[in-house]
């Protein structure tokens, strides 16, 4: 099968991530006999240093005549002076708005041979295996208005809270359908003691759950789920809640299975199977970012990207086999104790990142 990938590998430590994917994308494609057609394209601060803006035309072209994207991360202090009008976070927040990825599937499963790499206790992190699915293009990230002035009491700043009905329906709907498919347990995050977008929410949470009876529904407040999260994250499948909740809702995650190196995501703009929606392409990407403090040294965990990687081949190309080959060679190299530093506190052989995707991409 020959399918085309739109590869932007971003700032930072992406290109670094992004290349050991693209070594296992390779042991796929020749094992499995695909050919995989990639094209580069830039994004965020380096493309504002090339082109002036985060994302040029060039690389939105290339993402539209594109089967799928596999993004790095986007950002860095040299670009982060707040006078700057333009901010590398601006190009992937712009391809997730254009392209419609509302819905960010976010799996978060601790790996056995992890178990002692998070600094929480074994009892706790024993059966993880749980969905969050952040709403992507909507809510605190998007909401207009949102900017910052000086009036004669000081500098101010705005940020807007805003739903639609449609835009919490669908995500919800979206979590509903996962959850029957998995142990059918959602958990709908929301703040609707003090925020009013949050009530309608939970309004429309309560609405869609009579159409899925067999999904035992919990609303929980996001403060009570960052806390239930560390406290009891085995009792958790789904998890569906606005975009900043999401995202701080899983770094916090991400310290259930070992680092934030480890976790993958999965962009898309309906649901998978069933493109009713749009026919529109899907974006790959690890849930960290840039990381600054270790880009350049060649230590970064691949494997958030890697298994990117491997849910682009079961969502987008309908690869399950290749998918599970992926995901399994991952599980293999922890097994065998190959370690990045960031994992690497309960021993193993320390490896860099180069050598991590070598040793999974020869798994394959
Ligand atoms: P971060 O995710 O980059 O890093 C947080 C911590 O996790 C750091 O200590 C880092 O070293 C570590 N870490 C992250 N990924 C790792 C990996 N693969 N292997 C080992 N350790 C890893 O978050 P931050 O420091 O808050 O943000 C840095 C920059 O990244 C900022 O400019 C931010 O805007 C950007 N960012 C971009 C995205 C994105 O492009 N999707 C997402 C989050 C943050």
């Amino acid at each position: 099968m020959r399918r085309s990938i739109a590869v932007l590998p971003g700032d930072g430590i992406g290109p670094e991530v992004v290349t050991e994917s693209i070594k296992v994308l390779e042991a796929v494609g020749n094992r499995f006999g695909h050919d995989f057609v990639l094209s580069n394209g830039r994004i965020g601060g380096n493309a504002i240093d090339e082109y002036g803006t985060p994302l040029p035309q060039e690389t939105v072209e290339t993402c539209n005549q594109s089967d799928a994207i596999l993004f790095g991360a986007v950002g860095g202090p040299q670009w982060d002076d707040p006078a700057n009008d333009v901010r590398p976070e601006d190009g992937i927040l712009a391809i997730r708005k254009s392209l419609g990825l509302f819905a960010n599937l976010r799996p978060v499963k601790v790996y056995p041979a992890l178990i002692n790499s998070s600094p929480l206790k074994p009892e706790y992190l024993a059966g993880v295996d749980m969905l969050v699915l952040r709403e992507l293009t909507g809510g605190l990230y998007f909401g207009k208005p949102k900017k910052r002035w000086t009036t004669s009491r000081g500098r101010r700043g705005v940020d807007t809270l805003k739903y639609t009905e449609l835009e919490i329906e669908r995500i919800l709907r979206v979590g509903f359908e996962l959850a029957m498919g998995r142990r059918k347990k959602l958990a709908s995050v929301d703040k609707q003691n003090v925020l009013e977008s949050s009530r309608l929410w939970r309004e429309i949470a309560l609405e869609v759950s009579e159409e899925y009876p067999e999904v035992e529904v919990e609303h929980i407040l996001v403060d009570n789920a960052a806390m239930q999260l560390i406290r009891n994250p085995s009792s958790f499948d789904v998890i569906v809640s606005e975009n900043t909740f999401g995202d701080i809702l899983t770094d916090e995650a991400s310290v259930l299975a070992g680092s934030m190196g480890m976790l993958p995501s999965a962009s898309l703009s309906s649901l998978p199977g069933k493109n009713v929606l749009s026919k529109r392409v899907s974006l790959y990407e690890p849930i960290h970012g840039t990381a600054p403090d270790i880009a350049g040294q060649g230590v970064a965990n691949p494997i958030g990207s890697i298994l990117s990687t491997a849910m682009m081949l079961r969502l987008s190309f309908g690869m399950e086999e290749e998918a599970n080959s992926v995901e399994a060679a991952v599980d293999s190299v922890l097994i065998e104790g190959y370690r990045t530093a960031d994992i690497s506190s309960d021993g193993g052989e320390l490896v860099s990142t180069s050598a991590m995707g070598n040793v999974i991409a020869n798994q394959i």
